[in-house]
């Protein structure tokens, strides 16, 4: 089932962006932007977290890589 339409397709595709993380479910790789997603926190209505989630198929399961630490 497909629930992300939108906003997410807003960015250019042809930004610079380093590939910083790993989705283990579809062994796809993407930069922080396109797997960050900021939800409400769930204890606090007013504040909100940043959660992991694969653009592709919706998985949690988001691997960050270690080996780009110089990007920052
Ligand atoms: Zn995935």
């Amino acid at each position: 089932m497909r629930a992300i339409n939108g906003s997410a397709q807003k960015a250019p595709v042809n930004t610079f962006a380093p590939i910083t993380h790993w989705c283990r479910q579809c062994d796809s790789h993407y930069p922080t932007h396109r797997v960050c997603r900021i939800v409400p926190a769930p204890v606090s209505p007013d504040s909100e977290v940043g959660v992991l989630i694969c653009p592709k198929c919706s998985s949690y399961d988001i691997e960050e890589l270690q080996e780009v630490s110089d990007a920052q």
